[in-house]
């Protein structure tokens, strides 16, 4: 819709909301009668002449409250706020509270928007105030998840993960919608990658823990955990943790192979890495899989490793494969055909550097790198390794 469109139907919803309560006031006192208030015909005015800030505020000024109007002077407010003037949203909320015609109900749906003005301008103290007093003064009220969702929202704004814990446990108690399990979830891991970072092992690989056992799908706990095992050389352990991350999403397996072949390596050799590449490979062919295959096939038979390669290309093509299919050729050829690939190795492999490797699945936002919480959409757990012809 565009500026205008949006004013117009302010403008027939103002005198919609103006006639239902003019009706109202009839009823109660047929004697009373009515007229359009000047503010209104101001509001016109102004909307006539473009000043569409002005005209807003002139129809605001013309519109009572009372109980037909009361949604469309919180509509007005939000408008204002997803706008981006929140002052104006801020002033309408807070005449709409000052009035004591309002019901109960209707005060905690106007301190619900407050909290969400406060937050837009960056007033967190007095959003958390709000939210803090209205989460003990209505407990049993259909309006405590809200409260609740609302104050998580704030807590990660702050990055205060101890607080967003507390308040997102409480949260998913009353309401266990997926979406607040899985940031519960991310926020244990932000805590643990702190205390990684410390060394503090123990705690950190405690928070993973209590990540798996918030939402027993979070691939980042089982990664994050494996990582304190290893560094904790505790490599029999690290690599159940990484197996199990495969279990959950093998989408990241690009991202796990390198530290499962290192933790096979110290334990066993690579032969039980090999066996879980190729059982892997049969169930979900990916590039990553087929590459490390065929760097392993290349220390015992080259013939068979080219073989093996381009018959997976045929079966999964892309680009990281096919660059990998020069590079063997490269080593058979001399002179100008070797000149000719090394030219064409180039040029491929600057195509896969500059391809992003990861996407939000919500929002679709591209990145060079993992970030497990989405920078666009804010979501998390959704930006993942890319597939197809160029990812993996
Ligand atoms: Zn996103």
């Amino acid at each position: 819709m565009t500026e205008i469109g949006l004013f117009l139907v302010l403008f027939v919803a103002l005198f919609v909301g103006w006639a239902m309560g003019r009706k109202n006031s009839t009823k109660k006192n047929k004697q009373t009668k009515k007229s359009i208030p000047t503010d209104y015909f101001r509001g016109l005015n102004h909307l006539l002449n473009d000043q569409h800030s002005e005209a807003i505020d002139a129809f605001v000024d013309s519109l009572e409250v009372n109980s037909d109007t009361f949604d469309i002077h919180l509509t007005l407010g939000n408008l204002f706020r997803k706008k981006g003037e929140i002052q104006k949203a801020i002033n309408i909320h807070q005449n709409l509270l000052a009035r004591p015609e309002i019901s109960q109900r209707e005060m905690r749906m106007v301190q619900l928007e407050l909290a969400s003005d406060f937050m837009s301008a960056g007033l967190l103290d007095r959003a958390a105030r709000l939210l803090l007093n209205m989460a003990s003064a209505s407990r049993k009220s259909e309006f405590h998840p809200k409260i609740l969702t609302l104050l998580v929202d704030l807590y990660e704004f702050e990055q205060n993960w101890e607080k967003a814990i507390q308040i997102g446990a409480e949260l998913i108690k009353e309401t266990p919608i997926k979406k607040e399990i899985k940031r519960l979830a991310h926020f244990h891991c932000e805590v643990a990658q702190e205390l990684k970072a410390k060394e503090q092992w123990k705690p950190a690989f405690q928070h993973y823990k209590w990540a798996l056992d918030v939402d027993p799908s979070c691939v980042r706990a089982s990664i994050g955990a494996a990582d304190v095992l290893n560094s904790q050389r505790r490599y029999r352990d690290s690599i159940k943790e990484l197996k199990h991350a495969v279990e959950q999403d093998p989408e990241f397996i690009s991202l796990i192979l390198p530290q499962l072949k290192e933790c096979y390596q110290k334990v066993w050799g690579s032969n039980g890495y090999i066996k879980f590449l190729q059982e892997q490979n049969q169930k979900k062919p990916t590039t990553a899989l087929i590459v490390a295959l065929v760097q392993h096939y290349m220390e015992t038979d080259k013939d068979y490793a080219e073989m093996f390669l381009v018959e997976q290309l045929r079966l999964h093509p892309t680009i990281k494969g096919f660059k990998e299919l020069i590079n063997l050729q490269l080593s058979d050829s001399e002179g100008y055909n070797q000149q000719h690939l090394v030219v064409l190795f180039e040029l491929i492999d600057q195509l896969v550097q500059a391809k992003h490797k990861y996407q939000c699945r919500q929002c679709g936002f591209p990145g060079h790198q993992l970030h497990w919480q989405c920078p666009s959409c804010k979501s998390w757990g959704t930006v993942k390794p890319i597939h197809g012809l160029e990812g993996e």
